[in-house]
């Protein structure tokens, strides 16, 4: 598969980079790790005119101790969110997440910030950034601002970040004491997930977000009201779907999707509080 022609630029720095953007306007995109948006092209279910590379901005590639909470630079590939200490200590649920993204390949290529700005509800790394409350920093030609998780996603690679902006920073709250679990189904290892669960806990406080069971990720809001109104994990995992609207694709159903996500959901909060 051959993408349709296109014209390259590389970025020096963010502010280049947001520059040439607005200097080429819708046609354009930001090029990071290229393993989301090359498939696309080569698809030519996008046909960008330029590509402006930003996977050198090394800038941008950092982990970072923010008090209470980890700063992580959006173009930290996979790999480095992984295998960061910070990471482990601070939020477990974030690495053990990116660990399941892919195979070591994409891990070494693909960078947070692009599993961000792709906002694809069939990805890990939107739901786990979700439930854990993240903050997203967006630069623009007008300055910078702060993006909420739970205001981020739109529709089915939808956001509300403008064409002309550059994530540059993904804020992870610290989950300090809070136990956490990541579950991910699919039929092949290394795949992508059918339906997957990132889910904290800790006392009355929660966090729940769904994989694959929506056109964006899911925060299952109705789970955690049920858990703070003292419902087992079992109860309150009966509540998965509620918050969600599932398709049915190649892969599942909706019923099995719903199915999935209750037995997932049980699970994870099974982990979580254990
Ligand atoms: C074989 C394969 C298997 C995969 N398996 C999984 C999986 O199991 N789970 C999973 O979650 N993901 C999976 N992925 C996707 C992988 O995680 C990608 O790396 C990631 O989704 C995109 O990151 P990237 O840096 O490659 O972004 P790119 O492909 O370079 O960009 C993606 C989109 O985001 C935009 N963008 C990139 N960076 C920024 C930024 N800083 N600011 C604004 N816009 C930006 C681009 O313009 C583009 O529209 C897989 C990919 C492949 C090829």
């Amino acid at each position: 598969m051959i993408p349709a022609a296109f014209d390259y630029v590389r970025a020096g720095s963010a502010e280049e980079a947001i520059s040439l953007i607005g200097q080429h306007g819708d046609e354009a995109k930001f090029l990071a790790g290229g393993h989301s948006l090359l498939p696309l092209m080569k698809l030519r279910l996008a046909q960008p005119s330029v590509l402006i590379d930003i996977g050198r901005l090394t800038d941008l590639s950092y982990i970072r101790d923010g008090g209470d909470h980890l700063a992580i630079g959006a173009l930290t590939r996979h790999r480095d969110v992984e295998t960061s200490d910070l990471v482990k200590q601070h939020a477990p649920l974030l690495g053990h997440a990116t660990s399941h993204v892919g195979d070591p390949q994409v891990r070494h290529r693909g960078t947070i910030g692009g599993s961000l700005a792709h906002a694809d509800p069939a990805a890990d790394l939107p739901a786990t950034t979700l439930a854990l409350g993240a903050t997203y920093v967006a630069q623009g030609p007008s300055g910078t601002r702060e993006i909420a998780a739970a205001d981020f996603y739109e529709g089915f690679l939808e956001s509300t970040l403008a064409p002309d902006e550059l994530l540059t920073e993904i804020r992870i709250p610290k989950m300090g004491s809070a136990g956490w679990s990541f579950q991910k189904f699919n039929r092949r290892a290394q795949d992508w997930a059918i339906v997957g669960v990132a889910a904290w806990r800790n006392n009355g406080d929660s966090g729940v977000a769904l994989v694959n069971m929506g056109s964006t990720p899911v925060l299952a809001s109705s789970v955690s009201a049920a858990l703070a109104g003292g419902a087992s994990p079992a109860e309150a995992a009966e509540q998965a779907a509620a918050d969600a609207s599932p398709q049915a694709d190649l892969n599942a159903s909706v019923e099995f999707r719903v199915h999935l996500a209750k037995v997932l959901v049980r699970r994870a909060l099974e982990e979580a509080s254990a």
